[in-house]
């Protein structure tokens, strides 16, 4: 089985890699690519035996197979290991300090004086430029990383790149950098392609490799390509250099201070070093610095940086700032600055362990429709739902997007085998929000809503005026296992270790019929059921025993009422302070409480009259759960009637614990933006409500902020 997927997966990556570094002509989306190459590396760390060396994962690129003539590099052209986010990028420093043998120093707090360059990770196309006693012979393209493509000529038309170097020296040089497509002459290019009947280019990457492996370097010279020097391999060349640059050169390595750590490291390295020519880089910052007086253009964002902290707040200011920069960039590249560490670190099969690429999340990628099927919720809404080719979005793979209801599938008139956009609506769930109709190449028929529920075959019904469809069988296998689900759910009564396939187990052996059941399990019960033990058996009844004490909000809010979420359940325990005297309210009551409504008060009424509901009190009596309403300290508060909006994450605490926080001092915690919004708090990697909080003129706090306004 497994043997099967890692195969399906290599052969899907060869052909998408052939399509994107052969034909500049990719079939997926990069987001779709890179899920599909974070699902291979997985499955083959989980089975090593089955790794081989011709792996997408293994390889850099994919071989060259055009014209032009092959060249063989010197020095491998590696591709780059990924970080999703910051704790991967803290996982890659533990492992760093690990190889150098400083087992004790941990992710960014031990050593913020540990040196790494922060360079935007241009979307363009590696480059090596080989200069002979200063003079441009070669010019190359990656390829698989070994062999590469001789492209000199076209490489001479790219004004930025120096055909002579400012500096006298003596044997070679080679030097890597990104050619790209500023974005305005990608979208001129494009524009001029379509009004010729000729390719368009799907982005700025592919019409830069395009437009550089041209046959005719005339047309190289007609494309607006630029380039970025990002390091240089000065092993091989002796620099006679002026006396003014040779001080300039050791002044800026004067300036450049790590911990005493390594201080200690670098002199040992050093010592152990052959005597060579003094002027020679020793750290990469210096690499950059020389690249430019030798005549190479540098991208004037670089930052040397101190410490892990420095480096996440370069990739946090540039993420709020990356659109106004002229180029597509897709996330920062972190080096490690020392290059004598860069010698002992080294490389693994297809990537240097001294440098590590800090991608930014897609906020929306394109993937393709490759089915419709209806979930059916707690409420019996049935949610038709597209089950896509597996994307990268916002950090995860996403398998599965809402279609939401009948009414979105008819506005967007998606099909199954459609190319669609999916997007994370509130940073949650997925949803596709754009049909590209133009790469329709089906003939499928338009999408409608069973009429009978997927799951009971009872009978389903639109209500007026509302968009949703339900199943109208309350014992609906699919609402209660939802219905169970939603109880153990952490926001209603958090029962940790009780998740979706246990519960279907439990279900299916007739050993629960409701929530409540839950309480009244043996751990017997638990251990006879497949993957459980005794120990997972002893967890889950404790995480149940344990949830007895939930507050009441939480207890009204995990019945799973229709329109009761957590804010309304929290609102009804400031007038209600048991179980017993809501489920007795009357319309009236309900309705006189600020924030609640007719079909609210209605929907109470309602669910407190069914037998289901009356049985479900009863059972919570019998299994002692004792729920109290939660005291509201709102006297003095600051955050009295007031809206805050949380984004990114916070440091010090978890969302969960701010939301909680905000509440208990008579504040409302929202989910989105808007012009009632009185505060935006934002955390680390804050999402587009930042921008939106800014640009409406609401006040945002940082987390430090935040902590003195509720002091
Ligand atoms: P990578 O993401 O592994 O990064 C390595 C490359 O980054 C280098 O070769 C260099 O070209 C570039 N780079 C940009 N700025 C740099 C800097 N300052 N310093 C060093 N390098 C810098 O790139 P890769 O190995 O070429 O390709 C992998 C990526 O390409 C995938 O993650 C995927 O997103 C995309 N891809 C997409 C498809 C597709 O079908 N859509 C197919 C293949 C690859």
């Amino acid at each position: 089985m497994t043997k099967h997927k890692i195969e399906d997966l290599r052969k899907k990556l060869h052909k998408w890699n052939h399509a994107y570094y052969v034909l500049d002509n990719p079939e997926v989306d990069d987001a779709v690519y890179d899920a599909a190459m974070r699902e291979l590396i997985e499955l083959e760390k989980k089975h090593p035996e089955l790794i081989t060396p011709d792996s997408p994962s293994q390889r850099v690129g994919t071989e060259p197979v055009s014209d032009f003539k092959k060249v063989t590099h010197k020095t491998p052209l590696y591709s780059l290991d990924n970080a999703l986010d910051f704790s991967e990028l803290e996982e890659w420093e533990e492992k760093i300090f690990r190889v150098l043998g400083i087992a004790d120093v941990k992710a960014g707090s031990h050593d913020p004086a540990f040196e790494y360059v922060c360079e935007m990770k241009i979307d363009g196309l590696a480059m090596a430029l080989t200069y002979k006693d200063s003079v441009l012979t070669l010019g190359a393209t990656r390829g698989d990383g070994d062999i590469g493509e001789d492209i000199t000529t076209n490489i001479k038309t790219i004004r930025p790149v120096p055909l002579v170097l400012n500096e006298s020296l003596q044997g070679l040089l080679e030097v890597r950098g990104e050619v790209f497509m500023p974005i305005q002459s990608f979208e001129k290019l494009n524009k001029e392609q379509k009004e010729k009947g000729e390719k368009i280019f799907a982005n700025p990457r592919n019409a830069a490799s395009g437009s550089v492996r041209q046959y005719n370097s005339k047309i190289t010279a007609s494309r607006d390509l630029d380039m970025f020097t990002y390091a240089g391999i000065w092993g091989d060349c002796v620099i006679a250099r002026s006396k003014a640059t040779k001080q300039s050169a050791n002044n800026s390595r004067n300036e450049i201070a790590t911990s005493a750590l390594f201080r200690q490291r670098r002199t040992r390295l050093r010592q152990a070093e052959p005597p060579c020519n003094d002027v020679l880089p020793k750290t990469h910052w210096e690499s950059l610095q020389m690249l430019k007086e030798f005549g190479f253009k540098i991208n004037k964002t670089s930052k040397l940086c101190h410490g892990l902290k420095e480096v996440k707040d370069f990739c946090n200011s540039w993420y709020e700032k990356k659109h106004e920069l002229p180029y597509a960039i897709d996330g920062v590249v972190v080096k490690v600055n020392d290059l004598a560490l860069h010698q002992e670190l080294g490389f693994t099969a297809k990537s240097p362990r001294w440098a590590i690429a800090y991608k930014y999340p897609p906020e929306e990628s394109k993937t393709k429709v490759l089915s419709i099927t209806c979930d059916v919720g707690r409420t019996g809404t049935l949610t038709p739902v597209a089950n896509l080719e597996p994307v990268l979005l916002a950090g995860t793979v996403v398998k599965r997007a809402s279609l939401h209801n009948q009414d979105i599938i008819d506005k967007l008139d998606v099909r199954v085998g459609d190319i669609v956009t999916v997007r994370k609506a509130g940073e949650i769930i997925p949803e596709v929000t754009n049909v590209d109709k133009e790469k329709r190449n089906h003939k499928n028929p338009h999408y409608k809503l069973p009429t009978k529920c997927p799951t009971c075959n009872s009978k389903v019904e639109r209500e007026e005026e509302e968009s949703a469809v339900r199943c109208t069988n309350y014992n609906c296998p699919a609402q209660i296992q939802r219905r169970i689900e939603h109880w153990c759910s952490r926001d209603a009564m958090d029962i940790d270790g009780v998740g979706e396939s246990l519960i279907e187990q439990l279900l299916k052996n007739n050993l629960i019929k409701d929530p409540v059941d839950l309480y009244f399990l043996k751990k017997e019960e638990f251990e006879n059921l497949e993957r459980m033990a005794e120990k997972s058996a002893n967890n889950a009844i404790t995480s149940i025993q344990n949830s007895k004490s939930r507050s009441l909000d939480r207890l009204i809010y995990a019945f799973g009422i229709r329109h009761i979420g957590k804010t309304i359940a929290e609102l009804l325990t400031t007038r209600f302070h048991t179980l017993e005297e809501l489920s007795q309210a009357a319309t009236d009551d309900l309705i006189s409480i600020d924030g609640i409504g007719p079909k609210i008060a209605e929907s109470i009424v309602d669910f407190f009259k069914t037998d289901y509901s009356k049985e479900m009190i009863e059972k919570i009596k019998k299994a002692e759960i004792i729920s109290k309403a939660k005291k509201i300290k709102v006297k003095d508060s600051k955050l009295l009637g007031k809206t805050l909006v949380i984004t990114g994450t916070l440091e010090s605490m978890t969302r969960d614990k701010a939301e909680e926080l905000i509440k208990s001092l008579g504040g409302r915690a929202a989910n989105s933006v808007s012009k009632n919004t009185d505060f935006l708090v934002y955390g680390v990697e804050p999402g587009s409500k930042l921008k939106k909080a800014k640009e409406l003129g609401i006040p945002v706090l940082t987390e430090s902020d935040f902590i003195k306004l509720v002091k």
